[in-house]
């Protein structure tokens, strides 16, 4: 990385604004898996620690319509586990955009940036809006590094000092170093429920990795492009003859995304909604595919022992369900137990490895999930991109 890093300024007396990922799943007003809040930790440390006057924290949470506060996507639970983890407390400002008072040494967190309209369009007013209130603007945000937004690009071309966070640094560099040389054959396990955005990648991962197995929403598109019935699951019907283009182009490069042989359903989508078995050929119309069943989890965890270098986006069921967690947990214990090299991110992901408690067999776990897919397939990130050009020109 070519850019400025927080380690070479001097921050004495500065306002320091970082942009932090704490998009971390919330239920019930509390934080459910704390594990992007205590990444982002030691930088905060850092950042006090080299003198800054006070640190202003940015982050999204969810994807809240902008323009108006929304209980529900509130960083308030974020604020409390944030203030627990740092020994100090954190005030959380609502209204932010004006300016905010900063004590010496205080931490205090901005309302999700996300309730500010313009924010996700990376709007130039609203940036420079944001770098007013700041002399350096730290990006340490991984997670959201691959989005160019007002509070991850545009607040980084306009604020007097701008760099890279510690994490931002760790997780690139290490990534980097991971890639070089990976172990083959490598295999890439790409789920959850953010069908068209990881669609894209897939392309360029089929490219990189010998091995492909698409879970979740995206497996849904794939057995509906097989010409199976999905029922009422999550799935997006314009993909399918993208999918039937990828499973193609597998098979020319003599590979194989494997389509699941059984499926665990459901009839609505609750907390305790039962599951039931089906064959792939046996899901009916009103039926919802929630996860992978017991023979597809067994071939799944025999390709990940096969593998020298796995990497792992994205659960392959609704895991929140107690009745659906099978099959993530069992591609889970897969990669932490087998021999390859293996690397995870994703913030649903690591609420996975950490309810199963594999975050130790797992060789790099990253905070970011979209983030690092892209950050596999070669592209720039955009968020690192804008530091590098302002190191560039000076
Ligand atoms: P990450 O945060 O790790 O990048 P995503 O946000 O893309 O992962 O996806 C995580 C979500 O995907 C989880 O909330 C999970 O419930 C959901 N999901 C997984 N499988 C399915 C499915 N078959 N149908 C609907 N949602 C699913
Ligand atoms: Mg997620």
């Amino acid at each position: 990385m070519y850019c400025l890093h927080m380690s070479d300024l001097d921050l004495t007396g500065k306002r320091v604004m970082m942009r932090e990922d704490l998009n971390v799943p919330v239920d019930g007003g509390r934080v459910t898996s704390d594990a992007r809040i205590r990444a982002a930790v030691p930088s905060i440390r850092e950042a006090l620690a080299q003198g800054a006057a006070g640190v202003l924290l940015l982050s999204h949470l969810g994807r809240p319509k902008e323009g108006k506060f929304e209980e529900e996507h509130s960083l308030a639970p974020v604020a409390v586990r944030l203030s627990e983890l740092l020994g100090q407390p954190v005030r959380l400002v609502r209204d932010w955009l004006d300016g905010v008072q900063v004590g010496a040494g205080e931490v205090v967190l901005c309302e999700n940036v996300r309730f500010n309209p313009g924010e996700n369009a990376n709007d130039e007013a609203l940036s420079r809006r944001m770098a007013l209130l700041c002399d350096v603007f730290v990006m340490d945000a991984f997670g959201t590094a691959h989005r160019a937004q007002a509070s991850t690009e545009g607040v980084a071309r306009f604020a007097p000092e701008a760099c890279a966070g510690p994490l931002l640094v760790r997780e690139v560099m290490t990534l980097r170093d991971a890639l070089e040389e990976p172990k083959r054959p490598m295999l890439a396990i790409v789920g959850g429920s953010k069908v068209s955005t990881k669609l894209a990648v897939l392309e360029s991962l089929l490219q990189k990795c010998d091995e492909l197995i698409v879970g979740g929403g995206i497996a849904n598109t794939f057995i509906a492009a097989t010409g199976h019935n999905v029922g009422k699951s999550l799935f997006e019907p314009d993909l399918v003859p993208e999918a039937r283009r990828l499973i193609r182009l597998a098979h020319e490069r003599g590979g194989n995304i494997p389509i699941p042989k059984d499926l665990l359903v459901a009839k609505s989508f609750t907390a305790d909604a039962p599951a039931t078995v089906r064959r792939l050929d046996e899901v009916r119309d009103d039926e919802m595919i929630l996860d992978i069943g017991p023979l597809t989890a067994a071939d799944y965890a025999d390709i990940i022992w096969g593998a020298g270098t796995v990497i792992w986006n994205g659960p392959v069921g609704v895991f929140e369900f107690p009745a659906f967690i099978h099959g993530t947990q069992a591609v889970a214990e897969a990669i932490a137990n087998a021999k390859c090299f293996s690397i995870a991110g994703g913030g649903d992901t690591l609420a996975a490895i950490d309810q199963f408690g594999v975050a130790e067999g797992i060789d790099y776990v990253s905070t970011g999930g979209g983030a690092f897919l892209e950050y596999v397939e070669g592209k720039t990130l955009p968020a690192v991109k804008v530091l590098e050009e302002r190191a560039k020109s000076g």
